[in-house]
């Protein structure tokens, strides 16, 4: 654990090396409480409480949802001013956590003097009014923050900020607009929101291509919302799982299931396109070449994962091989 991973009043960043750090981006303006004459409750760090936590999926036990609520809204601490409040969250924005650190004294004497442990969580839905909203939360590490999530309790609070992000989304009547989308993991929830604004205007005719990287396909979450975003003409998903591997012995050698294997296309549903591989840079370059030179100019990216795999596909994205403008790739 290195020291940047604790930090006093002034060091809001969390160390985690984020591509939208806090200590450059205040937390976004909110229009719609301005409109409204309202203030956005996420403003300054402010307390939730915790109004239910569910496994994701019966598959997987490290993946939970956590739904908060505004303390002001919460049982016993109703107040009047609630109503002054709206919750505004943008999509594609995280939100900060924020938790007291104890004053404690280390065995050599030397004090904490770091008072807060910070990370970021991408929410992946909200409510306006109700001043709520819901995380998905990978339990996988042993991290400081995840132990306080993997234990908290419904009625138990946390404090919250935000929302923090630069994405700037144009709705596109034209039909020009191609917006490819590639997530990593849990990283696929500040993403839902924006497939979801996207498919639910009728004024919007942008395409999406999403690209959505797994371990596995227990691994594969909100896969029941990706399958349903299918309907729409204008969203397209490709599934890649890096470690899907059954029992078969041709499988085990090739350390992972091949595409025509049987057990593997078993557990597909209907039209799901689900790889058994990794999506390499390779195989990114030559999604993005069928595009045609004329698009290019017409096509956005979004990012979503840890440092290293933004990184790794924004160099592809922005080499001479797919030609994208850096100003046209947004990390998340
Ligand atoms: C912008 C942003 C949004 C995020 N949104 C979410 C979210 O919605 N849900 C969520 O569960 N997490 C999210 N994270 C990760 C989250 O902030 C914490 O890092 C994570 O919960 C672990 O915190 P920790 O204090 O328990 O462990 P840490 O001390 O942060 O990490 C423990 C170990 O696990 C590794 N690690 C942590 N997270 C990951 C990861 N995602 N992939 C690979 N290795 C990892 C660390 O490198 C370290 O080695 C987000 C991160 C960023 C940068």
């Amino acid at each position: 654990m290195n020291n940047s991973e604790y930090t006093n009043d002034n060091e809001e960043c969390c160390g985690n090396g984020c591509a939208n750090c806090v200590l450059n981006i205040q937390p976004k303006k909110s229009k719609q409480a301005i409109k409204a004459g309202k203030v956005n409750i996420l403003t300054e760090y402010t307390n939730f409480c915790l109004l239910d936590k569910v496994r994701h999926s019966n598959a997987e036990i490290n993946a939970w949802e956590l739904h908060f609520k505004s303390s002001i809204l919460c049982g016993g601490h109703k107040t009047t001013t609630a109503e002054n409040f709206i919750l505004d969250i943008e999509p594609g924005y995280h939100l900060m956590l924020r938790r007291h650190m104890p004053n404690v004294q280390n065995e050599v004497g030397i004090e904490n003097k770091r008072k807060y442990l910070l990370r970021p969580y991408s929410p992946y839905w909200w409510d306006m009014q109700q001043l709520e909203f819901k995380i998905l939360v990978n339990f996988k590490f042993n991290g400081p923050m995840t132990n306080f999530l993997r234990h908290i309790q419904v009625g138990d609070e946390a404090e919250f900020r935000g929302p923090i992000g630069q994405f700037e989304y144009r709705a596109d009547a034209k039909g020009n607009q191609i917006l490819f989308i590639i997530t990593q993991g849990v990283a696929v929830a500040p993403v839902r929101p924006i497939i979801e604004n996207i498919l639910d205007s009728e004024e919007d005719l942008t395409r999406i291509v999403h690209l959505a990287c797994y371990e596995d396909i227990q691994h594969i979450y909100f896969r029941k919302e990706l399958y349903d975003f299918k309907k729409f003409w204008n969203y397209k998903c490709d599934i890649y799982l890096a470690h899907e591997l059954c029992d078969r012995k041709e499988c085990i050698e090739n350390a992972g299931c091949m595409e025509t294997c049987t057990k593997f296309i078993e557990k597909l549903k209907y039209k799901e396109s689900v790889h058994p591989f990794r999506l390499t840079t390779k195989e990114l370059e030559a999604k993005f070449n069928l595009l045609g030179e004329d698009t290019i100019e017409h096509v956005s990216v979004v990012i979503a994962g840890t440092g290293k795999f933004q990184n790794t596909f924004k160099d592809l994205l922005t080499s001479e091989h797919c030609g994208l403008n850096d100003r046209n790739v947004h990390l998340l």
